[in-house]
């Protein structure tokens, strides 16, 4: 059966998937986006109540002028949905003097101009005394910083994609794609078939079927996110001033947590481990399992015994990595009219929105003014050979 014919069709519709629809439609492309599961689901990589933002990008500072765009758009993306998106708390990482957290933070903070303060041992225990870290620690504290709303922000960009006119079918999962020079065809389970001028394919977890032909492996791992009700929880609300917050520890050995929110009891806290538990979305253990709380109890134990009460709450997450540990946004290497995003390697959901540009960019003209050029497959050129898994 054919179902529709439309100028862009956008396969996956979750975090970078609705972006991309909200920037198309916006701009009056006539956009289709085709979602398996729900829009917004807790079946991918963008569920679990909160996501950091932060700008002083010790990953890579070229991600920082993306970010400053980002920082911008989920701001008139609160305007206009007049939803309360992002929660502008600050964001403290902590870590030994030459860690990569601490020492990539401040690089890049002075690279760009970013406001930020460094904190020693004194100023972290009076300003944040919910902290117990060891005493050569430093810290690094940004003010542009906070905690975004990941299922809220995937629906409001829904609504105003939807709002411009797009259209979005949950519940429609693709089969298969094709491409030609003039036009791309996608056919879902149900047997629907659509055609469009072009595709964007933002997949997430599901990338390595869904992106066929890049030649560059993505290894998705299984994410365990825990809540614990602390036993002193009015210092870890965010009406307290509770900064998002990062810390490194051990070698490589990160964990990461948010304020309290209201509608979402419990401390946050989890492990950032992207060479994790390897798995596939099909046959991932989405029930938490026996050892899962140790990926966030020690950590609790040590850095917040105020917080070191009973557990809430455990929930599963993708990652999807890339070999590098990058994104990978870039046009198919063997079709031009087929745009990816995909190996958001754990650390995308801040930048959706300015992803959704570049995907419509990408979709509409083929090219980006975002400067997104270090995201492009041209980085693993050499056939067979990636580069080694830098820390992310
Ligand atoms: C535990 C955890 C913590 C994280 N913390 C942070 C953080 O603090 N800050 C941050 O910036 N990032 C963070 N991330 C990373 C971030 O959430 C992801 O990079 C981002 O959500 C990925 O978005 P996506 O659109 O690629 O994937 P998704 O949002 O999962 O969307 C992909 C969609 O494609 C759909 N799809 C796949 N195949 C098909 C098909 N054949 N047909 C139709 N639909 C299909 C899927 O159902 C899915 O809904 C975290 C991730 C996890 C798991």
């Amino acid at each position: 059966m054919s179902s529709g014919s439309y100028e862009v069709i956008v396969l996956g519709v979750g975090a970078m998937g609705t972006a991309a629809c909200w920037h198309l439609a916006r701009r009056g492309v006539r956009v289709l986006g085709l979602e398996q599961q729900g829009i917004p689901n807790a079946l991918g990589s963008s569920h679990g109540y909160s996501r950091a933002i932060r700008l002083a990008y010790f990953e890579h500072p070229d991600y920082v002028p993306l970010l400053k765009r980002a920082w911008a758009l989920w701001r008139e993306l609160e305007e206009v949905s007049g939803q309360t998106l992002l929660y502008p708390t600050g964001c403290l990482y902590l870590g030994p003097p030459d860690s990569a957290l601490i020492q990539g933070s401040r690089n890049a903070a002075q690279l760009h101009g970013l406001p930020h303060e460094s904190l020693d041992r004194q100023a972290i225990a009076d300003r944040f005394g919910q902290f117990c870290v060891p005493d050569d620690y430093l810290g690094l504290f940004e003010t542009r910083g906070g905690t975004l709303r990941p299922e809220l922000s995937v629906a409001a960009m829904a609504g105003e994609a939807l709002s411009h006119g797009a259209v979005l079918h949950g519940n429609a999962a693709v089969s298969r794609w094709e491409a030609d020079a003039n036009r791309v065809t996608v056919f879902t389970t149900a047997g629907e078939t659509y055609h469009a001028d072009r595709l964007v394919l933002s997949g997430g977890a599901w990338s390595s079927q869904v992106v066929t032909g890049i030649g560059v492996p993505l290894t998705v791992t299984r994410q365990v996110m825990g809540w614990a009700w602390p036993l002193k929880p009015d210092r870890f609300r965010l009406e307290s001033g509770f900064p998002s917050w990062a810390i490194e520890h051990g070698a490589g050995e990160f964990h990461y947590g948010f304020p309290m929110l209201a509608d979402n009891p419990g401390f946050k806290i989890a492990r950032h481990a992207p060479l994790g538990e390897v798995t596939t979305p099909e046959t991932v253990r989405r029930t938490p399992a026996p050892g899962d709380e140790a990926t966030f109890r020690p950590a609790l134990q040590q850095f917040f015994p105020d917080a070191d009460g009973p557990t809430l709450a455990i929930r599963i997450c993708l990652y999807t990595n890339s070999p590098d540990g990058h994104f990978i946004l870039d046009r198919h290497p063997s079709h031009a009219n087929v745009a990816v995003a995909c190996g958001f390697s754990g650390h995308g959901f801040k930048f959706a929105p300015v992803i959704g540009e570049a995907l419509a960019d990408l979709a509409t003209t083929g090219e980006s003014a975002l400067p997104i050029g270090f995201l492009g497959l041209s980085r693993f050129a050499t056939a067979g050979e990636v580069p080694g898994a830098a820390p992310i």
